[in-house]
Formats: C-alpha cells, structure tokens, sequence
C-alpha cells in the first residue's frame, strides 16, 4: 500500500475521530500512529535485507521482492486484539487513537497488498508468519 494511501485515510480517519471526540490530541495520535506503524519496515529492512540503507534501497527491497524474510512486528492481528484489551481495561483515549489509526491502516494493506505481493490471506497474523518461520517462500501464495 502507498504511503499517500495511508496519508490520506489516517488524516480521514483522524477527522472523523476528532468530530467524535473533539480532542486534537487523540486525532494526532491516530494520524500518527496510522503511519509510524510502517516503521516496522525499517526495523526488517535493517535486520534482514544486508544492505546499505538508503530510500532508493528500502524501498526496492520490499517493491521489487528482494526480501527472503519479513517479521512486520506492528503488522499483526494479535498485536490488535491485545491493545485493543489493554485499551478497554484501561479506559485508554490514546491507546483508543492508536487502534483507530492502526486498525485502519492494517485493513488497507490486508486489503491491497493481497494481490499486488501475493500474499496469503493470513499474512498479517504474527501466529502464521510464526509458523511460516517468516519465510518469503511460505508468507506468499502462488498463483
Ligand atoms: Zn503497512
């Protein structure tokens, strides 16, 4: 999914959360928050890819399919249900934010990246990529 994608929903959904609670601080959050979770490309990219980062790099690397493994620590439906626990335990307005952001977000690529990466449909359960030992070969469906 393109980062103006998700510029331009987590400024939506960030809106509309605003217009629900009139609070500039959770609408900043969810923002935030709907596009630093791709930080943890960065932290793949420097973990696996061997290579000198730079933009041209990082991107590639995931675009053009170079990667043989891939661990997307924020990108998983786990993580969700967990802060989304925490948040109802806690009466969390931030980590409420953070889901609204994230949720979104992780819907979106679940969504897109399906078909452009070849994905299986369970991709963005950390249970799976487990499993899959984080694979490229086991993460991605033959068509
Ligand atoms: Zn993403």
């Amino acid at each position: 999914m393109r980062v103006s994608t998700h510029i331009y929903t987590s400024a939506a959904v960030a809106t509309a959360l605003y217009a629900y609670s009139h609070s500039i601080g959770e609408a900043a959050i969810c923002f935030a928050s709907g596009i630093l979770i791709d930080l943890d490309h960065a932290i793949d990219f420097h973990l696996f890819s061997g290579e000198k980062f730079s933009v041209a790099n990082f991107f590639s690397w995931y675009h053009e399919g170079r990667w043989q493994k891939i661990l997307l620590i924020f990108h998983s439906y786990e993580l969700f249900g967990f802060v989304y626990a925490a948040a109802c335990y806690l009466h969390s307005e931030l980590l409420r934010a953070v889901l609204w952001g994230t949720s979104v977000h992780l819907l979106l690529d679940q969504i897109g990246n399906k078909k452009t990466y070849q994905l299986s449909p369970w991709f963005y359960f950390m249970g799976y990529r487990i499993a899959a030992r984080f694979r490229r070969e086991k993460l991605l469906i033959r068509l």
